[in-house]
């Protein structure tokens, strides 16, 4: 299995319905701070209008990602939707040269009547995820000073002089003298 359809495998008239379960390896999304840590789940129905194709479906699948505040590692239940145009590669376009539709609708050239799902997909479940990932949205993270996890932990020091920043201590004493 993979996410690879023949283009003659569509029915023009009513579409393919997919629903399947790729191993998790299959996308290759394996670093340490952003692995899939469950089975990637695709449904969704596969359309063909001659030889232009598309895809509207759902990808369910779990990713592990680093917290970036307090850099653990956790777990997120990803459930995206996912809508992409398949069109033939043109013979004379180099397959990098991607066209910019006025949409949000992804494209994608394919070749040989093979349709493969896999980069949309991958690129779904990872540009669906925040850029700065939080293991919880009121994650306390890391002491500037000592480095000690705050959600698990508390340190010394945590005092209101040194979580201060140092030019508003300066604007909190000439405040002072203003009065
Ligand atoms: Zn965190
Ligand atoms: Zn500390």
């Amino acid at each position: 299995m993979s996410f690879k359809f023949d283009l003659e495998t569509i029915p023009e008239d009513t579409g393919l319905f997919i629903e399947q379960t790729e191993k998790r390896e299959t996308l290759g999304i394996d670093q340490p701070g952003c692995a899939l840590v469950e089975d990637i789940e695709l449904t969704g129905n596969l359309s063909r209008l001659g030889r232009d194709v598309f895809f509207k479906g759902q990808v369910k699948t779990g990713l592990r990602q680093e917290c970036s505040r307090c850099l653990e590692l956790f777990d997120t239940p990803v459930e995206v939707s996912l809508s992409t145009c398949f069109l033939p590669q043109p013979e004379d376009a180099p397959p990098e040269e991607k066209e910019l539709h006025a949409s949000d609708i992804e494209v994608e050239y394919y070749r040989e009547n093979t349709i493969d799902l896999a980069q949309p997909v991958f690129d779904q479940i990872l540009l669906t995820q925040p850029l700065n990932p939080l293991c919880r949205p009121d994650c306390k993270g890391l002491c500037a000073q000592c480095g000690v996890n705050l959600n698990l932990d508390s340190c010394q020091c945590e005092s209101d002089e040194s979580r201060i920043d140092p030019r508003l201590a300066v604007l909190e004493k000439l405040k002072g003298k203003i009065k």
